[in-house]
C-alpha cells in the first residue's frame, strides 16, 4: 500500500464550504481497493463537529511567524466518525473561528495570508520531524500551493524533497496571489535563487507556484483544464508551459453519503423504484413549507450566490420567464455576494407563491431541495466540476446547465440523448428560453418520467476517478 496525506482546508463532514470539502471527504473512502491508504490534514476549526469528537494530540511544536510564535498541535482523531485516518492542526488565533474562509461581514477573512501560511508550514514541520512517511503529498488548491515549493527548496523541510506533490485544482479562479512584502515576514526560510518560482505577475502567486512545482497536476473534469488551457487570464502561458503534467480528473459522488434511500437528513426515503412517490413526498413539503404554487415544475438552484455561479443571470431569467406566462415554481438556496442575495429576496417578495429565497447554508434544506425538485439549474459562467448536477441526477432532479467545465462532461442535452437541458448560450434570454423547454418537457410526462428514470440509473460515483488517482500516485 502506498501512503497518501490529503492537505486541504476543508473535509466532509470536518468543515465544507463547497465541493473541495465533499472531494476530500470522499476521494480517501474509495482509494484503499487501489492499493493507496489515504490519509488527510485539514485546519481545527470552531465548530460543532470538532467540538464533538476525540482528539489525541501526537504532535506539539512551536511556529515562528513573523513576530509571532504560535503553539500548535497536531491532532489524530479517534474513534469512527471517519472512514481514514484524519489529522487536524490546532492553530490558536488562526483557525479557531467557526467559519471556514469568511468572516461575519460575509467577506473573506482579512489574514487569509497568515493563516494559509501557518497551516502549510505547521504541516510540514509536522512531517519533518514526525515518524510517519508517506509517499506523496496531495495539495488542493491555492491554500496548499506553496508546499510543492516548500519542501523543494526550504531547508528545513529537505527531509521531504523527494516526496512528489500532486496538486488538485478545484477552483482556478482563486490563487492565494500576495504582495511579496506583506509575505516575506512569514514564509519559511527559502533558497533565494529560486524566488522566481513564487513570483507570477510581481507577487506571490500560489496557484502558480503550485503548477509550477508540483509533480502533477489535475483539474476536477477534462473539459475545465481544457478551458484554462485557452484562457486562464495572465496564468493562460503557464498552463501551456506545464502541459505534459496536468490533466483532468472528473470528480465523483460518494453515492453511501448521498443515497436517496438512506440520506439520514432527509424525512423520507426512496423505497425500491418508487421515485414518483418519493419525489411526491418531498415537493409536497418543500411546496407547502415556503408556499409555492403547487401542479408545476418545481426549480432548484443551491449554490455559492456568485457571479461565477450566475446567480445574477437567474434572478432576471426567473422574471422574464414569470412575466412570459411560464408556470413554475423555484425555490434557490445560497448565500454569498450581498448584493445578489438582497436582489433575490427582493424577487421572492414580489412573487411570493412562485418564487422562495433561502439565505443560508443549510445541508439538511439541501438536500430536501435535490430531493423535492424536478429540475436544478445551474446557470455558471464556470464551472471546474459542479457537484451538485451529480447530487441531482442521483436524487431524481434533471440538470439544467450552462455549457462549461464539469457540466459540459456530465450533462449532455436531451436533443444529443443526454441527460438534461442545456442553455446554449448564457445569457438571461437563453437561461429563460431554457426554462421554458424545461416546463414543457414537466408537461409531457412520457418523456419526463423516462428522462429521470434514465438519470436515477446514471453511475457518477467514485470508482472510475479514484482509479485514475490512484495510477498517478502509483506511477511516482
Ligand atoms: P463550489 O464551487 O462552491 O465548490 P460545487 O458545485 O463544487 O461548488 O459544490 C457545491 C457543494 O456545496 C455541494 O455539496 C452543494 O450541495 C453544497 N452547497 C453549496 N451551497 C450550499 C448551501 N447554501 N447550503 C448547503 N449546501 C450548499
Amino acid at each position: 500500500m502506498k501512503e497518501i496525506l490529503h492537505i486541504a482546508t476543508e473535509c466532509y463532514p470536518a468543515a465544507k464550504a463547497g465541493g473541495l470539502g465533499d472531494v476530500v471527504g470522499a476521494l480517501p473512502i474509495y482509494l484503499p481497493k487501489h492499493g493507496i491508504n489515504a490519509q488527510v490534514v485539514i485546519p481545527k476549526y470552531k465548530n460543532k463537529w470538532f467540538a464533538a469528537q476525540k482528539w489525541k494530540t501526537v504532535y506539539e511544536d512551536t511556529l515562528s511567524l513573523g513576530t509571532e510564535n504560535i503553539v500548535f498541535k497536531v491532532q489524530k482523531l479517534q474513534g469512527g466518525t471517519i472512514n481514514f485516518p484524519f489529522y487536524c492542526i490546532d492553530i490558536p488565533g488562526k483557525f479557531d473561528r467557526a467559519s471556514v474562509y469568511l468572516d461575519v461581514d460575509g467577506t473573506g477573512f482579512k489574514d487569509e495570508p497568515a493563516r494559509n501560511i501557518s497551516f502549510q508550514r505547521s504541516v510540514l514541520q509536522w512531517l519533518s520531524a514526525a515518524k510517519i512517511k508517506f509517499d506523496g503529498l496531495h495539495c488542493h488548491d491555492h491554500m496548499t500551493g506553496l508546499i510543492p515549493f516548500f519542501i523543494k527548496h526550504c531547508p528545513a523541510y529537505k527531509k521531504l524533497k523527494n516526496t512528489p506533490t500532486f496538486f488538485t485544482i478545484h477552483n482556478g479562479a482563486y490563487r492565494g496571489g500576495f504582495a511579496w512584502n506583506e509575505i516575506i515576514p512569514i514564509l519559511p526560510e527559502f533558497e533565494v535563487a529560486y524566488s522566481g518560482l513564487l513570483d507570477w505577475d510581481d507577487h506571490v502567486n500560489s496557484l502558480a507556484t503550485a503548477i509550477k512545482c508540483a509533480w502533477a497536476v489535475n483539474t476536477v473534469s477534462p473539459s475545465y483544464m481544457k478551458e484554462l488551457m485557452r484562457d486562464a487570464g495572465s496564468l493562460t502561458p503557464l498552463y501551456e508551459q506545464e502541459k505534459k503534467k496536468c490533466q483532468g480528473i472528473l470528480n465523483g459522488v460518494d453515492t453511501a453519503l448521498w443515497n436517496p434511500a438512506t440520506d439520514p437528513f432527509l424525512d423520507g426515503h426512496l423505497k425500491g423504484k418508487k421515485w414518483a412517490e418519493f419525489k411526491k413526498h418531498h415537493k409536497t413539503t418543500l411546496l407547502k413549507k415556503y408556499g409555492l404554487k403547487s401542479r408545476r415544475p418545481l426549480l432548484g438552484f443551491i449554490g455559492r450566490l456568485a457571479t461565477q455561479k450566475g446567480a445574477d443571470l437567474l434572478m432576471t431569467s426567473l422574471e422574464m420567464s414569470i412575466n412570459k406566462g411560464q408556470k413554475f415554481s423555484a425555490i434557490i438556496l445560497g448565500s454569498g455576494d450581498k448584493a445578489i442575495e438582497d436582489q433575490l429576496l427582493a424577487l421572492a417578495k414580489k412573487y411570493p407563491d412562485q418564487i422562495a429565497v433561502i439565505v443560508a447554508y443549510d445541508e439538511a434544506l439541501a438536500r430536501a431541495i435535490y430531493a423535492a425538485t424536478d429540475f436544478l439549474i445551474m446557470p455558471s459562467r464556470f464551472e471546474p466540476c459542479g457537484l451538485n448536477q451529480l447530487f441531482a441526477m442521483r436524487y431524481g432532479s434533471i440538470p439544467i446547465v450552462s455549457a462549461v467545465g464539469g457540466l459540459l462532461d456530465t450533462v449532455p442535452d436531451i436533443k444529443k440523448k443526454g441527460n438534461g437541458l442545456v442553455i446554449a448560450k448564457l445569457n438571461t434570454k437563453e437561461i429563460s428560453s431554457t426554462v421554458e423547454r424545461a416546463v414543457q418537457l414537466f408537461n409531457n410526462k412520457k418523456e419526463f418520467n423516462a428522462l429521470r428514470e434514465k438519470i436515477v440509473g446514471l453511475d457518477y460515483s467514485w470508482n472510475k476517478s479514484a482509479e485514475i488517482y490512484a495510477k498517478l500516485y502509483h506511477s511516482f
